[in-house]
């Protein structure tokens, strides 16, 4: 059985008071073992997040690296730098990151590849636009993003990385896929797992959907076959997270 991944992504938002505030209070209501929790913070908030978590079963994530471990990249933070702040995980290619910093699919690899070089935890982002799904190139969209990002990855990382499915067009707009919609691609994601890698890193790897998440819908979408979990943005920020996390409560 694969353990379900319930991943915030704060993106750009709170302030460090209440960032603290809030972090101090999903610390007191969420302590599980049953499913694996991050939050995906600011990296400047990354430290005083730790502080509060540790001890807890709550996992610090970033949102984003460099591909390169040091040097002239004014701004950037690396990969490395977060292994040695022991943040486990890395949110890599969301679709913000790709529309408005010119990612693709290329430094997606790039970064996936050097995150788990650190034994950094990628949660790899992939999702179709609007225009996309509506003239039915929804499955091939995801099939290129998918083949690109795992270039030069081996068959025993595959177990190792978080695939988040996330459609464009349900990103903080209020519009969920249905179930079946997000299943549909989530069993497609798998099944060219395995095409490429065989049954076992199929079967082991996680792949989660993204897009308007809430503590309504949670459920219905982590109960799928395929889905695995979530990466959440706005309702990660809420005090009902604590109700996504425990979606089967
Ligand atoms: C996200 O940030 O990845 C996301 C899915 O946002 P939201 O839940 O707000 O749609």
């Amino acid at each position: 059985m694969r353990k379900k991944v319930v991943a915030g992504n704060w993106k750009m938002n709170l302030t460090p008071a209440q960032a603290r505030d809030f972090a101090t209070e999903m610390k007191s209501k969420i302590n599980t073992d049953s499913v694996d929790v991050v939050m995906c913070v600011p990296f400047v908030y990354l430290p005083m997040v730790q502080d509060i978590l540790a001890g807890t079963k709550i996992a610090v994530g970033a949102q984003n690296m460099h591909y390169a471990d040091e040097g002239a990249y004014t701004g950037e933070i690396s990969g490395k730098m977060l292994a040695e702040m022991n943040v486990p995980y890395v949110i890599i290619g969301h679709s913000e990151r790709r529309e408005y910093f010119s990612e693709t699919d290329t430094t997606v690899n790039i970064k996936s590849l050097k995150a788990l070089q650190h034994g950094l935890v990628p949660i790899v982002c992939i999702g179709e636009t609007l225009k996309q799904r509506d003239s039915n190139r929804t499955f091939d969209v995801i099939a290129k993003q998918l083949e690109i990002a795992l270039c030069g990855m081996g068959a025993e990382n595959i177990a190792k990385i978080v695939i988040a499915y996330e459609p464009i067009w349900a990103i903080g707009t209020g519009k969920t896929a249905t179930k079946e919609q997000a299943e549909e691609v989530c069993a497609a994601i798998r099944a060219q797992i395995r095409g490429r890698y065989g049954d076992e890193p199929a079967a082991a790897v996680r792949v989660l959907y993204g897009g308007s998440v809430n503590d309504a819908n949670a459920n219905e979408l982590f109960t799928m076959p395929n889905i695995d979990g979530g990466l959440v943005g706005g309702a990660s920020l809420k005090p009902s997270f604590e109700k996504v996390v425990f979606y089967d409560k």
